[in-house]
């Protein structure tokens, strides 16, 4: 699942980050209990061997798994027609760039101001690379992809509760935290307190381990020097002639750091999902959407909203309307693949068993919030050095990304000035967009001061205003997966649901590609069976 900084913090965000740093592999399986890890099914181009006989398949909404159900399906031979709502392919993979306008559940519109070669992604901007669904439709549909800063060691944590609000670099609480750890293991190794756990073998090569990893003295000290300030800083950094010699800076009391709950936001990028190699394509994420374009872009029907849904032993008809001219029309098939959001498709007549009508409204979905700012110049560049990457604070913004894009051009720049969810979602949302772009500039300055100065222009997506969408993403909790999940995914007479609501991979596209390559590979065995 997509993830976010929440603000605040509890014992329990320590004993987490201590998993982290400790293990990875301990963190993820603890993940993988709780349905948050991320690892692909995905196994390689899909083959729908033998004959589609003739069938014909209406798939409902064109984002990536109704894309990936349009291609696949049409290649081995279905006749295919896709409806889709919005005057654009996509979905939730979308871009907002200069002269794009934006009408939200209850009327109001937003146009986009960008400059020429801006733009924001208000849903997915990020592809781990063990997506490897997305990656392969990317590869095969020629989609470029370039990288994206996830971790940027020069990016800030920021607290409104520590250092007077000052925002800290994230290499210098990233390397004092690890080193006070590696202290304080070492000596407890030391000290024989681990001794249950650790041979005295092991325990020289744990020790040996402990002061590289966290830039320990000779003694298994964390404290100022050559070693702790080529990871934190430097107060003068080195260079050359005779001005050349460096001064390694202060670290910060271990108190301090804990104190700061600045930790809180770091092994953020540890998990499958966040680790590098993680990519964006280049020019915004509606160019995974154009790529399947490219290919089935004629067998989609835009602009047309479903209404009802409706299946008997011969078919299934589709009711829809044409939101340009307005006529009620329908459309007929012998099987559909549905992928509308289930916050759409609970809200429309469908007949199915009482057990997918239940599941259909079992899921709520996250709230969320986007905003997009451009300012006059990159200043974040060009006064702070911060080349892409996140920013995360306990301000209701939550974090603050840097474009991994056009580094160091002049001329305007945009960047995510909010991505937050929660209460705060909802409280954002309620706002009219002009003036949820005021907050996010009035919070975002407490981190940067230059906002006000340099701002130009912002737009702001409030995920349960989209009104093809009405949240960002599912929420399963483990019982309602254990009730409602199969029961989602089952073909139902003619009928079979998609989407990322129907994947243990919620909240990201890889779970829509899986999810739909899995519904449309069961509904051809069942055509195959005849
Ligand atoms: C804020 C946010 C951040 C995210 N970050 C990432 C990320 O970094 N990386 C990542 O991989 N994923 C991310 N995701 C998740 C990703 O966007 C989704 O998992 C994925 O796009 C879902 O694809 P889908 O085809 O299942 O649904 P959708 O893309 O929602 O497609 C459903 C389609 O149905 C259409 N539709 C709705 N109602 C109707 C109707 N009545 N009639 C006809 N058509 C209709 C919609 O217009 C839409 O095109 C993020 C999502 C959000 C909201």
């Amino acid at each position: 699942m997509e993830d976010f900084a929440t603000p605040g913090m509890t014992k329990r965000d320590l004993l987490t980050l201590i998993g982290r740093t400790a293990g990875a592999t301990a963190m993820y399986m603890a993940m993988a209990s709780l349905d948050q890890a991320a690892a692909s099914t995905f196994k390689g181009p899909v083959k729908l061997e033998g004959d589609a006989k003739g069938a014909s398949v209406l798939i409902l909404g064109a984002g990536v798994a109704g894309l990936v159900a349009a291609l696949e399906l049409s290649k081995a031979g279905y006749k295919v027609q896709v409806l889709e709502y919005n005057n654009r392919v996509g979905g939730r993979s979308w871009t907002l760039k200069g002269g794009d306008t934006y009408t939200e559940l209850g009327g109001a519109t937003q146009k986009c101001e960008f400059s020429e070669g801006n733009y924001i992604n208000p849903g997915p901007w990020r592809i781990p690379h063990t997506h490897y669904g997305v990656m392969h439709y990317c590869h095969e549909l020629g989609v470029a992809l370039e990288p994206f800063q996830q971790n940027n060691f020069g990016a800030y944590l920021h607290s409104t509760k520590a250092f007077g609000g000052k925002p800290q670099r994230y290499r210098t609480i990233h390397s004092d935290f690890q080193g006070y750890v590696g202290e304080l293991l070492g000596k407890a190794v030391k000290q024989n307190a681990l001794s249950d756990a650790v041979t005295s073998e092991d325990a020289a090569i744990l020790l040996e381990a402990l002061r590289g990893w966290g830039a320990l003295d000779k003694d298994m000290r964390y404290v100022k020097g050559r070693a702790s300030a080529d990871r934190r800083g430097w107060d003068k950094d080195p260079g050359g002639g005779l001005t050349a010699e460096p001064i390694p800076s202060e670290p910060l009391s271990l108190s301090t750091v804990l104190k700061s709950g600045l930790w809180r936001a770091i092994g953020g990028n540890v998990s499958l999902d966040h680790q590098q190699a993680i990519f964006q394509p280049v020019g915004g994420m509606e160019n995974v959407a154009k790529g399947f374009e490219r290919k089935v872009g004629n067998l989609v029907r835009l602009n047309s909203k479903v209404t009802k849904i409706h299946q008997d032993e011969k078919g299934v008809t589709v009711s829809y309307d044409d939101t340009k001219t307005g006529e009620h029309l329908m459309a007929q098939a012998d099987w559909c693949v549905c992928t509308l959001p289930l916050t759409i498709l609970s809200q429309i007549e469908i007949n199915v068993s009482p057990t997918l009508d239940a599941a259909i409204h079992a899921v709520p979905y996250l709230p969320g919030l986007k905003v997009g700012l451009e300012f006059k110049r990159r200043f974040w560049e060009q006064d702070e050095f911060i080349y892409g990457g996140i920013t995360s604070t306990d301000l209701p913004i939550s974090q603050i990304s840097y474009p991994s894009y056009k580094y160091g051009s002049r001329g305007p720049g945009v960047l995510l000035g909010a991505y937050s969810n929660g209460s705060y979602a909802y409280e954002f949302t309620t706002l009219p967009p002009e003036e949820r772009v005021a907050r996010a500039l009035e919070w975002g300055s407490q981190i940067h001061p230059q906002y006000k100065s340099e701002f130009m222009n912002g737009i702001a997506v409030g995920w349960h205003r989209v009104p093809w969408t009405q949240g960002c993403f599912g929420i399963w909790t483990e019982e309602s997966r254990a009730t409602h999940y199969k029961n989602l995914c089952q073909l139902d007479g003619r009928i079979v649901l998609a989407g990322e609501h129907a994947s243990f991979i919620g909240g990201w596209q890889e779970g829509g590609i899986t999810s739909s390559i899995d519904a449309i590979t069961r509904l051809h065995q069942r055509v195959q069976a005849g």
